[in-house]
């Protein structure tokens, strides 16, 4: 049916310029608008292998290095070296989420746009523009599976299966 909106889950991040800017409740209400549900949240590092594999699209870019040192919040210094990443489901997640953050480069999103109002581009040349979100449902199942491993997610959200762990060493708390 034409008018039929498809439920959807989308990997949302806030960049490390969205901490240090202090704009995570701002960008947190703002996502609000979509009339979603957060499924999964937590905050993290960002490896290279995770960046390579995140945007592996832009990896033969001459500017990856600068993307890294910028998504990884290496430009910011270690206390900045983090990053809030989160799964929103609901009704066209995918779309509704890239609408309220706007347009890639923020000097060309809609102002009233989370990239429009809070974004920059860094003296590297590097779009910073605090907020990351799944453009397809293709790219999302990806990321999803790249960010979270199944039991942090509050829904079967993807197929799973039951692995046999025994032997293998995890940490615990002492
Ligand atoms: N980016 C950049 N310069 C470019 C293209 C991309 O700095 O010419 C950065 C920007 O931070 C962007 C991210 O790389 O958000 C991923 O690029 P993509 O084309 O996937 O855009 P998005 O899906 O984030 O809108
Ligand atoms: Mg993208």
């Amino acid at each position: 049916m034409e008018n039929q909106q498809k439920h959807q889950y989308t990997l949302i991040i806030l960049k490390p310029d969205a901490l240090v800017k202090s704009l995570t409740g701002n960008i947190i209400t703002r996502l609000s608008e979509a009339r979603l549900r957060i499924t999964a949240a937590r905050v993290t590092r960002v490896s290279k292998e995770l960046a390579e594999k995140h945007y592996a699209h832009l990896i033969d870019k001459p500017f990856f290095s600068d993307l890294y040192d910028y998504f990884s919040g290496k430009v910011y210094g270690g206390e900045y070296e983090r990053v809030l990443a989160f799964v929103y489901e609901g009704e066209d997640a995918i779309n509704r989420v890239r609408k309220i953050a706007g347009q890639t480069n923020p000097n060309d999103a809609d102002p009233i746009s989370i990239r429009g109002a809070y974004g920059r581009i860094n003296k590297k040349g590097i779009m910073e523009n605090v907020i990351h979100c799944s453009d397809s449902e293709e790219s999302a199942e990806k990321e999803i599976k790249l960010w979270f491993a199944p039991d942090d997610i509050i829904e079967e959200v993807y197929p799973t299966v039951i692995k046999d762990m025994s032997g293998v060493q995890a940490r615990v708390w002492a």
